[in-house]
């Protein structure tokens, strides 16, 4: 089966600045790499309505992305830092998310997102990390607004999704896995760090085989997933956990996401599974990891 990409053309005119390592390069590496890959269909969304981001931030917190973006942009929160189009990517972005979530709840399959700025680190009132919306926790209450009330998000990203955490850490509808580089950006995920119960971080040192991270990584998934069967999979898929990645220090191949996507179609042969773009800093790099996790979800 093919697959869906959704993607929206204002993701790629955010710019946060010369020299900064969130660029529009990475999508464009990304949308190339796709492009040649028989098993992908490329899709263009709508942009995200602000009703469908407001189960999540607080209307003052986007008025604020918004009216900052009109005059042109600043720093939001240090490096996090809005541009002229910020505003139109934030809702581009997440509305390719949410076409990728409707896709998949309504049974129609697996998709994937391709999109920036990233979103695991945002929290409620205050972007961080990059993140202006949190795209995985907007899914995750569509995905339950449309009856798919159990929700598991996995993060592979090499950084602590500490906006996600923080956004589901009270509700035991949604079950978070995460594993990350620690102690690292943003200090958060310890393995202590359980919320209701429903929070499973999986923190590790960097440099070490990619078979632990990978090992790690399913342990922590199996444990989830004990006796719960989730409706849905988001997968907040940053792909800074590879090897090189300037931002990161694990090691990570391309086709260890694709272990991953193979493993979770084999565990959850029924559920849909939706993966979205969050980090990947070698554009190159990203390019490969999002096509392999694509490819296996074809
Ligand atoms: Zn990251």
């Amino acid at each position: 089966m093919r697959v869906p990409v959704f993607t929206h053309p204002s993701c790629l005119k955010h710019d946060p600045g010369s020299g900064h390592p969130e660029t529009s390069a990475r999508l464009q590496a990304v949308l190339s790499r796709l492009r040649t890959e028989p098993a992908v269909t490329l899709r263009e969304s709508a942009p995200a309505s602000i009703a469908a981001l407001t189960p999540v931030h607080p209307d003052s917190y986007l008025a604020t992305i918004e009216e900052m973006s009109e005059r042109g942009g600043g720093a939001l929160f240090l490096d996090t830092v809005l541009s002229r189009d910020s505003w139109d990517a934030a809702l581009g972005g997440a509305g390719a998310v949410l076409a990728a979530t409707d896709h998949a709840a309504e049974g129609k399959g697996h998709a994937f997102a391709a999109i920036r700025p990233p979103g695991h680190h945002a929290l409620a009132g205050k972007g961080m990390g990059f993140c202006l919306v949190n795209n995985v926790v907007v899914a995750a209450r569509r995905a339950q607004a449309a009856g798919r009330q159990r929700v598991l998000i996995i993060d592979w990203d090499v950084h602590h999704g500490n906006g996600t955490q923080a956004l589901v850490e009270t509700d035991p509808s949604i079950r978070y896995v995460s594993l990350h580089q620690y102690p690292w950006y943003p200090g958060t995920g310890a393995a202590d760090e359980r919320g209701v119960g429903n929070i499973f971080n999986v923190p590790r040192g960097p440099g070490k085989p990619a078979s632990l991270y990978v090992g790690d990584l399913w342990a922590g998934i199996v444990a989830a997933t004990m006796n719960w069967a989730p409706d849905v999979v988001f997968i907040s898929a940053g792909f800074d956990a590879m090897k090189g990645d300037p931002l990161g220090g694990f090691t990570l191949e391309p086709e260890h996401y694709a272990d991953w996507t193979t493993r979770l179609r084999t565990h959850l042969p029924s559920t849909p599974i939706v993966g979205l773009m969050e980090g990947g800093y070698a554009p190159q790099r990203l390019a490969e990891g999002v096509a392999s996790h694509v490819r296996a979800l074809a």
